[in-house]
């Protein structure tokens, strides 16, 4: 079948998939602390969730990564995973991966690997219980680090993300690499982005530009640029002194979009052609109204990647949050 191809030439081989809003934290740049769900009848059930990765891996998508709202947190979602495991025996996806809060690890992390996930992305801002406690209000660091553990113990390899906070986390940017060296895990630092209406926090206030955090870690060590892209907005640095990488994601202060490779699909079956941009296609129609063919559904996804912008227009240069999309990174999954 051919391969989606956008209008500027960049295969979409990376299709990251929401498959809940809900969440058992609330951290609190990403989510008020009475936030309100979605009806369950709004939500993609496993059985289509399947339909539409698997059309988009039959289109070419190599590399699929689960998200939320908390994945781990969705009814029945191992189900899920051992369906897409077929894919990767055929060699059809080349990787199967989530990001995860870890809330939910100790439990899953064994039958993950049994599915054919290898890597994880863990989301942990802060090494400090107390910290932890006040930035994700709901979340408990010591069942955290027993889902590392045990995703460690199982064989997944595991990436630490953390939300770059001023005057929050930038006191453990050296705890923090060393703690994560010392378990032969990299970390990756990510802006805090402009998302959905979350209450009265000041995200201006708490944005810590990725280049500062650099030039802290360069007084300490050496780095060295990496080559590497995953297509996405992320850039990679080794440590010499520890071999670990560390990442930046920087998708307000930098650009990358001419090398853009992805599409996020909301929990309710929209696609989302850029993080960065409202325009979306309804894939759960063309799911819902043609339950006996994917023909109607493969011609939505085409449809839609022609859509594809060339880039985003979030901007914090001019000091107001400007550029801002209004739904919540829980929606879209970050
Ligand atoms: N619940 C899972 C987790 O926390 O890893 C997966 C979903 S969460 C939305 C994915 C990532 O987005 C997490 O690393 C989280 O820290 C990040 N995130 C959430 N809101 C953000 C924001 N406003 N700016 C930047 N990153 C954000
Ligand atoms: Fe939940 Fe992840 Fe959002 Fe935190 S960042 S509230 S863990 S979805």
């Amino acid at each position: 079948m051919e391969k989606l191809i956008d209008p500027f030439a960049r295969p979409i081989s990376y299709l990251r998939v929401s498959v809940t809003d809900r969440c058992d934290f609330r951290c609190v740049y990403c989510m008020s602390e009475n936030m309100s769900f979605l009806p369950k009848k709004e939500l993609l059930t496993l059985e289509e969730l399947d339909r539409l990765c698997s059309g988009f891996v039959r289109m070419g998508v190599e590399k699929l990564r689960i998200t939320g709202g908390e994945p781990l947190v969705r009814r029945n979602i191992l189900t899920f995973f051992r369906a897409m495991t077929r894919h990767l025996d055929s060699g059809a996806l080349k990787e199967l991966t989530l990001t995860t809060n870890g809330s939910q690890l100790e439990k899953f992390a064994q039958p993950l690997f049994d599915a054919g996930v290898r890597r994880v992305n863990i989301s942990a801002d802060t090494l400090d219980a107390d910290k932890f406690a006040q930035i994700t209000r709901w979340g408990r660091l010591p069942q955290v680090l027993r889902g590392i553990e045990a995703a460690q113990n199982a064989g997944l390899r595991v990436k630490l993300n953390a939300v770059a906070l001023r005057g929050f986390n930038e006191d453990e940017l050296l705890s923090m690499t060393e703690w994560c060296a010392a378990r032969d895990m990299d970390l990756t630092w990510i802006e805090v982005m402009p998302m959905g209406d979350i209450g009265n926090e000041d995200r201006l206030d708490q944005y810590w530009k990725l280049t500062d955090l650099r030039a802290r870690l360069a007084e300490h060590y050496t780095l060295t640029d990496l080559p590497e892209s995953t297509g996405g907005p992320a850039r990679y640095v080794r440590i010499e002194e520890t071999g670990q990488k560390v990442g930046f994601i920087t998708p307000l202060s930098h650009n990358f979009c001419e090398s853009c490779n992805r599409v996020r699909l909301t929990c309710t079956g929209e696609l989302f052609m850029c993080l960065g941009q409202e325009d979306n296609a309804d894939l759960r129609s063309a799911l819902r109204n043609h339950p006996g063919s994917d023909a109607p559904l493969e011609a939505a996804i085409r449809d839609a990647i022609r859509h594809k912008p060339r880039g985003h227009d979030f901007d914090y240069s001019r000091q107001t949050v400007d550029g801002r999309v209004s739904r919540h990174m829980s929606h879209t999954g970050g």
